[in-house]
């Protein structure tokens, strides 16, 4: 497997960061996960556009222009000979002190790993899925942004643990105000009477990517879906809920906690959603 590090696709076994990186020393970075699907990176743009809006964010100057980094993914596609992939690109703020002080790091460090993700089993695609909601809060918008992709997810890894020691596979996180934020690596719609309701940016979230395209599938079909924020009442006493994320794609929830979703079994309108959704990945427009 190549690896590309810096401007150069190197051995796996070769692709090192300094430990004195900031990415390593303090979670000092940006990222993204991106899906590519026959040959197509899934919307590119928006990825590419979502990472420098993270690095501005935390005053980190990408070293490359948008289309550079657009060339140097497919350069690691082919070099992999990858044409559906999962592809993780990161910044890290680059080798440094070993103080906090991030400008005394010379150059960002820019790795791009191609290589297939399966989330979760394809059961769990058919039958719906469990969550639970988390005890761990998710990082207010004033603490660190969640829009930030940033590489400290040691907020979303605890929330993530009490899913593991509940036996499920994801976690809701609620906001500092208690209401519906987003799972730890997936966005959150639910329906009620034929509307689908997801929660704003003004939640406290990250904006996936994938979510973007649901809503802009969801008005096309003509199904309402509103931006609003979700009380975990409304949840439990929804009549569907599914997650969205690039690794996770589209989801059905039929069990949060001890409570049964809608029928426990995936819902309509989700199934509707999903199957857009699919078509939409093989579409001209991905
Ligand atoms: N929320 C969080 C916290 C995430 O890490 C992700 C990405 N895994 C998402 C939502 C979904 O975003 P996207 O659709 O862009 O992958």
């Amino acid at each position: 497997m190549k690896i590309w590090l810096n401007g150069n696709l190197v051995d796996r076994s070769e692709a090192k960061l300094s430990v004195y990186d900031h990415g390593m020393l303090y979670g000092d970075g940006v990222f993204e996960g991106i899906r590519v699907y026959g040959g197509k990176v899934f919307q590119c743009q928006a990825h590419i556009d979502r990472l420098f809006e993270s690095a501005h964010k935390i005053r980190l100057a990408i070293p490359l222009t948008k289309q550079e980094l657009s060339d140097a993914m497919y350069a690691t596609l082919h070099a992999n000979g990858l044409t559906d992939a999962y592809i993780r690109l990161l910044v890290t703020r680059g080798e440094g002190l070993l103080g906090l002080n991030p400008f005394n790091c010379a150059t960002p460090g820019v790795v791009i790993i191609a290589d297939q993700i399966a989330l979760y089993p394809e059961e769990m695609y058919k039958n719906g899925m469990a969550v639970i909601i988390a005890k761990t809060v998710r990082t207010s918008t004033t603490m660190l942004d969640p829009s930030v992709k940033s590489l400290n997810y040691l907020n979303n890894i605890m929330a993530k643990i009490e899913a593991i020691d509940a036996g499920v596979a994801e976690a809701i996180m609620l906001n500092a105000r208690g209401q519906i934020a987003e799972c730890t690596g997936d966005n959150i719609f639910i329906i009620k009477d034929g509307t689908v309701y997801t929660p704003p940016p003004s939640a406290g979230i990250l904006i996936g990517i994938t979510r973007g395209v649901v809503i802009k599938l969801a008005k096309r079909l003509g199904i309402p879906l509103v931006e609003k924020e979700i009380a975990p009442a409304d949840l439990y006493a929804a009549d569907e809920c599914f997650l969205t994320g690039t690794a996770a794609e589209v989801i059905a929830v039929t069990r949060i906690d001890d409570r049964r979703i809608g029928t426990g079994r995936p819902g309509e309108i989700t199934a509707r959603l999903l199957a857009a959704f699919r078509e939409f990945i093989a579409s001209d427009e991905a």
